[in-house]
């Protein structure tokens, strides 16, 4: 019954402005590119409720930890309470003139989330379009949901992210961060958010060469890398026990509730373990022959070009260990691609073609 009464209050005016949002979305993209200069970090931010966010952090000059509860009680009146039904909290009178704002956040709620829901619920508050009574779905999805409401939901959340871990902020951590489990860890302890939080921030911010995975009762149940890193991340749904990461670090471990964060650095270089090899085409074929010959063509053309870019990220002449060591990242997690480029790369004689391939480019 709720529910129906908060789409009956938000949506008429939600269709209406979503068509705003979206001219303010290409105003604020046009205005950022037109000179060519660089965009300012706010700017940059994809979400206009992003950008909603940031300014309200810089305008208040607030920094982790937010104070949540504080700042939602200067918006609206604040009440914690005890709902007859499974819900976080909703909003009342939102952008009603002449009313202040109601904001009921349930009581039964562990700390984290009870300041992920305030910081949502300040989203409602700030966001123009968002009007009436919406109650809180927190778990929506963060996009590809049509449902308008469910939409609304994920733009609070976009803008609960940002408000608990501004974006200027993070950036400034991560450029200190020799790791990104170190990066997570403190995102988790300082804006005193939950870890999958914490993971997805990192994983946004974090410095080139990282590859994240959350794990539950041994499975991948999500995974990322930092921008700038090559290596794939492993697939959702596999084992962690066959997850092999052959260019990076042992993988740095975080402990959630139930779910670890294994955190894998990528190396600078793998050493060339030496001995002689044919041609590095001569290897590619012997692997090609447990592979049907109608698909052959193909496979050796996939695999040459995912190679072959991958080292062409070192210079010719280069360290041969660095270029073996681009090779060997491409390589990762390839298991769920194309079945024969899977089949190829899985083949005990694959790493010696990349060397192979690794030694010409270094001899050139
Ligand atoms: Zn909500």
């Amino acid at each position: 019954m709720l529910a129906s009464l908060s789409e009956r209050l938000s949506m008429t005016t939600y269709e209406f402005k979503s068509g705003l949002r979206l001219a303010l979305m290409k105003l604020e993209n046009s205005l950022s590119s037109r000179d060519g200069s660089l965009p300012n970090p706010i700017v940059d931010l994809r979400y206009p409720e992003e950008r909603m966010a940031a300014r309200l952090v810089e305008r208040l000059g607030l920094a982790p930890p937010i104070d949540v509860e504080k700042l939602c009680n200067s918006l609206a009146d604040l009440s914690f309470r005890t709902f007859p039904i499974d819900i976080d909290g909703l909003c009342l009178d939102l952008k009603i003139p002449g009313k202040r704002p109601k904001v009921w956040v349930s009581k039964a709620m562990p700390p984290v989330r009870r300041r992920f829901t305030l910081a949502h619920e300040i989203g409602h508050i700030i966001i123009p379009w968002h009007r009436g009574t919406i109650i809180d779905d927190i778990e929506a999805p963060s996009s590809g949901e049509k449902n308008k409401y469910r939409e609304m939901e994920a733009e609070a959340n976009r803008f609960a992210a940002e408000l608990l871990m501004p974006s200027a902020w993070a950036t400034g951590l991560a450029e200190r961060a020799d790791h990104a489990a170190g990066l997570m860890h403190t995102l988790h302890q300082i804006a005193q958010v939950s870890f999958p939080a914490a993971f997805l921030k990192t994983a946004k911010f974090g410095r080139p060469g990282f590859v994240g995975a959350e794990v539950r009762n041994g499975l991948i149940v999500r995974s990322q890398r930092t921008p700038g890193t090559y290596s794939l991340p492993p697939e959702v749904n596999a084992s962690i026990e066959h997850v092999k990461m052959e260019a990076a670090y042992e993988p740095r471990i975080l402990h959630g509730t139930e779910v670890l964060y294994y955190w894998w650095q990528m190396r600078e270089d793998l050493a060339d373990p030496g001995g002689d090899l044919p041609d590095w085409r001569k290897i590619l074929d012997g692997i090609l022959t447990e592979i049907p010959a109608e698909y052959r063509y193909k496979t050796r053309a996939s695999v040459n070009a995912m190679i072959g870019l991958a080292i062409g990220r070192e210079p010719k002449g280069g360290d041969v260990g660095r270029i073996y060591r681009r090779g060997i990242e491409a390589a990762h997690n390839r298991e769920n691609q194309n079945k024969w480029v899977a089949r190829a790369v899985s083949h005990h004689e694959f790493k010696n073609y990349i060397l192979a391939r690794a030694r010409d480019r270094a001899n050139q």
